[in-house]
């Protein structure tokens, strides 16, 4: 039978929480996206060299990101990155587009595709996180490349791919959503462009796991359908770590 840990499992070790850069206070506002990363003294700008707009990204695993980005550029291969941290605000707009049909999904408007609020929630969760729940809000998270699962069926996208699942890991980096299988029964789909950097997000994902609460889900159109999903153990639990369990 399959161990099911309890909340209270996730509590990290005292000596691990030191590597957060920011102070414990602020633990619940960075995991939901409520701060503005321009104004954070632990976020920092993106060089343009490495991304494609305006971007942010907690230093230590920015830092972390450049030295990645130039061994690959050792090897040929070129890494951009395409979303970084996201806030609230920002994760709303995305949600609620879709939500709303402002934003197609498979080219179709969802309020017409599904009428019910459940459903529609959870085709909108096959790729993005409900406001709140995101990994990007961390400044931990980000999309390599490209957004859609057709780059990397292209050469260059799974020359990219092959070249992140060997090597990424030594820098820190894992994917969180790989396919889903007997491994990974349920949760986001798989996405070969998001890589998290484990020494920090691991943390700040124990603590997200610890304290959460189904009130938290509130502040955007359809949060009463994502109250009704487990989100808990189908979303945010089921991930790949690096080095696994
Ligand atoms: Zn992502």
């Amino acid at each position: 039978m399959l161990h099911v840990p309890a909340q209270s499992d996730y509590l990290p070790p005292e000596n691990e929480i030191e590597l957060i850069p920011f102070d414990k206070s602020e633990f619940k506002d960075i995991l939901q996206g409520r701060f503005s990363p321009s104004e954070h003294m632990a976020f920092v700008c993106i060089d343009t060299a490495h991304c494609n707009r305006d971007m942010y990204m907690l230093e230590e695993a920015y830092q972390a990101f450049v030295s990645m980005a130039e061994a690959a550029l050792r090897d040929s291969i070129r890494l951009t990155i395409v979303s970084a941290t996201r806030n609230f605000e920002y994760q709303r707009m995305l949600w609620e587009d879709k939500w709303t049909g402002k934003t197609k999904v498979e080219g179709r408007k969802l309020p017409e595709w599904f009428r019910d609020a459940v459903d529609r929630a959870l085709k909108i969760m096959e790729y993005t996180a409900p406001p709140g729940f995101t990994r990007h809000h961390w400044g931990t998270d980000i999309d390599i490349n490209s957004v859609e699962p057709e780059y990397f069926e292209s050469e260059e996208g799974k020359r990219v791919y092959e070249w992140l699942k060997m090597n990424a890991p030594s820098f820190g980096f894992c994917q969180t959503y790989p396919a889903l299988d007997e491994n990974r029964p349920e949760g986001f789909n798989e996405e070969k462009w998001h890589w998290s950097y484990a020494p920090i997000a691991d943390e700040l994902w124990r603590e997200q796991v610890r304290t959460f609460t189904e009130k938290e889900i509130s502040g955007f159109k359809g949060h009463h359908a994502v109250r009704k999903i487990d989100i808990l153990n189908k979303y945010l639990l089921s991930i790949q770590r690096c080095g696994g369990d």
